[in-house]
């Protein structure tokens, strides 16, 4: 009869990685000990992200179509809302309310950004805004480099589990527990409706030019891993890229190039100063095409409450003028002020 393997053989640590693939909570030795450990990269656990970069290769054979590159630019947008509308300004920071079914679909659209379930998102999220730029600060380029903050803390062993007791609030729906835990089941159904909805229109609509490994290829691993590395420019450049109005302890920036390609995320001072508005940008001036979105959802009935920007934020914008001192030294920066800020 064989010995059992010890927690920590390699072999054990592969095949508990191979599990978690699709039960994300599967963390023998329990989850804190794990986070406890330091960073190292989990090469068995990452496969199906380094997947999800070699899938894009697809292209290369199957060629391309006015409609797999319009899907794959459409759903680039559309769930870029997801992560930003839904991931973060709904489950990491709750600025504007919803009913438990709404919450439910929300989960379910974000799901399909695969970027793991919200309740991981929302967990890795509030603790970058609580250590911002510290030492406890997973992905913060000051501590960590710029390709750490950007992907590295993410195939880190002690980054995978989803620590539920700092989101009590969002623990205690059994379905969200239940979407974060098995956060491959959207995808994988996302991406074989993709490839079905392909099949289809290659049979019953030849004129399009289209086939199934192209919307495979281009609307799933094209649009979705630039997706992620979108996402990411907000770990990463938003902390090094921009202009600073607020004097926030931690090194944000506001960019409205990456505003631009993050549906407003880029106005990142303005989120650490005001975590809680539903709004990034903060004037009219300041792009941001998630709460013009999350506004019209409100119009539905699906979404209400949008919380504002509060007056004495806005005056502490005002009252700080032109210049924002930096947080950390060598990345001074200038907040032009636009003609009407005040
Ligand atoms: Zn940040
Ligand atoms: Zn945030």
């Amino acid at each position: 009869m064989s010995r059992p393997l010890p927690s920590t053989s390699p072999h054990r640590r592969a095949l508990a990685a191979l599990v978690q693939w699709f039960d994300a909570d599967h963390a023998p030795g329990g989850a804190e000990k794990i986070r406890a450990e330091p960073d190292g990269v989990e090469w068995v656990r990452c496969i199906p992200f380094l997947i999800l970069h070699a899938g894009c290769l697809i292209v290369l054979w199957a060629g391309w179509s006015p409609v797999a590159v319009g899907t794959a630019v459409a759903l680039y947008f559309a769930r870029m809302f997801a992560v930003t509308g839904i991931y973060h300004r709904y489950f990491s920071h709750k600025t504007y309310r919803t009913s438990r079914a709404g919450q439910f679909l929300l989960g379910l659209w974000g799901a399909t950004a695969v970027q793991r379930g919200a309740l991981w998102w929302a967990y890795h999220h509030r603790n970058h805004h609580q250590h911002a730029d510290g030492p406890d600060d997973v992905h913060s380029p000051h501590v960590h480099g710029f390709w750490w903050s950007h992907l590295g803390w993410i195939t880190s062993r002690r980054n995978f589990p989803t620590d539920y007791s700092k989101i009590r609030d969002l623990e205690k729906f059994p379905e969200l527990v239940w979407l974060n835990r098995f956060d491959t089941v959207v995808p994988i159904l996302f991406a074989t409706a993709l490839w079905g909805a392909g099949w289809l229109l290659e049979r019953h609509a030849p004129g399009l030019h289209t086939t199934r490994w192209q919307l495979l290829g281009w609307g799933f691993f094209v649009s979705t891993t630039c997706l992620f590395h979108g996402t990411s420019c907000i770990n990463s450049l938003a902390h090094l890229l921009g202009r600073r109005r607020f004097p926030t302890a931690d090194a944000s920036r506001n960019s409205w190039i990456l505003a631009l390609i993050t549906l407003g995320e880029g106005w990142h001072n303005n989120h650490h100063r005001y975590m809680h508005a539903t709004r990034q940008g903060f004037y009219w001036w300041e792009f941001d095409p998630t709460y013009y979105g999350l506004k019209l959802l409100s119009f539905t009935g699906l979404i209400w409450d949008l919380r504002p920007v509060p007056a004495s934020v806005l005056a502490e914008a005002a009252a700080a003028g032109r210049v924002a001192a930096p947080a950390r030294p060598g990345g001074a920066g200038i907040e032009s002020a636009p003609p009407s800020c005040a």
